[in-house]
């Protein structure tokens, strides 16, 4: 079956799909982007990711493409074309196509959009999941507005690819004073000794993820005790457990950090409660 893309308001093949060479996304990261899972045949909390895309795209002055409804009909549309059941839906929207000039182009032309759909494998998570991941620390390097969704990733890109040389999942990066902020693609969360869970504020640092808000959520509704503060890299490696949440690893137990092991060395108990329960928190609606 070959992909299908959706491309500046068509449905075109994905192997043919192109976007121009004046695309502000392609020469100045001048764009956002979210990724929804797609779970059982389900988007999983489109609501929220859209409502960060338009809070990103607000914070850049960059228009929405297209009404909600559509963009959410399009979404469901790439889904059901590529007959994702387990996967992810991807949408990036950049400030469009103009002449090369730094400056923003004038107002008529139109932000463009790109959205893909693909297929993972769920039993291959499943069994990362069961044995937990290896994260490394790397220092902070990046811009202070990574609360915005860009698609400007490239200390994410190089701290990701050490992490892979390192025979690491994900990298966390540490700040100047020695506190985790988030991961490359991903953010960070610890349990304490007496089963504390603690993930950064979103204040400052991080990019409010919307899988780390449903963890919230599902710590209060099963009052499981919960602090919201920084932590730092000696602390995770003194941890009773460690893992990291995003919409494509849902809740991903850390059993290493920079080669270390976190607590007994296997994913943790309330970690893997939580990967268990989130599919019956998190927000979904049918393809
Ligand atoms: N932090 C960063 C830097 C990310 O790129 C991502 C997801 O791509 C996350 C955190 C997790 O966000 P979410 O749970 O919304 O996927």
């Amino acid at each position: 079956m070959s992909r299908i893309a959706f491309v500046n308001g068509r449905y075109v093949r994905h192997a043919e799909a192109a976007i121009h060479i004046e695309d502000r996304g392609y020469q100045f990261a001048d764009g956002v982007y979210e990724v929804c899972e797609i779970w059982h045949g389900h988007l999983v909390d489109e609501r929220r990711h859209l409502d960060r895309l338009e809070r990103s795209l607000n914070e850049l002055s960059i228009r929405m493409p297209m009404g909600r409804a559509a963009l959410s009909q399009v979404l469901h549309e790439v889904v059901r074309r590529n007959k994702v059941r387990d996967g992810l839906v991807y949408m990036q929207v950049t400030r469009g196509v103009s002449r090369r000039d730094h400056v923003f182009p004038p107002a008529t032309v139109q932000p463009a959009l790109v959205v893909t759909a693909r297929s993972s494998q769920p039993a291959a998570a499943a069994a990362l999941a069961e044995k937990g991941v290896s994260v490394i620390s790397v220092p902070e390097n990046r811009w202070e507005r990574v609360d915005i969704k860009t698609v400007g990733l490239l200390p994410n890109v190089l701290a990701k690819q050490k992490a892979k040389e390192a025979g690491a999942k994900e990298a966390w990066f540490v700040d100047r004073d020695g506190l985790v902020t988030e991961g490359g693609s991903t953010n960070a969360w610890i349990v304490t000794k007496d089963n504390c869970l603690v993930t950064r504020p979103a204040v400052s640092g991080i990019l409010k993820g919307i899988t780390r808000q449903v963890v919230l959520d599902m710590i209060e509704r099963n009052g499981l005790t919960f602090e919201e503060r920084a932590f730092s890299l000696e602390e995770a490696k003194q941890a009773k457990e460690a893992f990291m949440t995003a919409a494509t690893t849902v809740v991903m137990p850390v059993v290493r950090i920079d080669g270390q092991s976190v607590g007994n060395g296997h994913p943790g108990e309330l970690t893997r409660e939580l990967r268990r329960m989130f599919h019956a928190t998190a927000e979904v609606s049918a393809v």
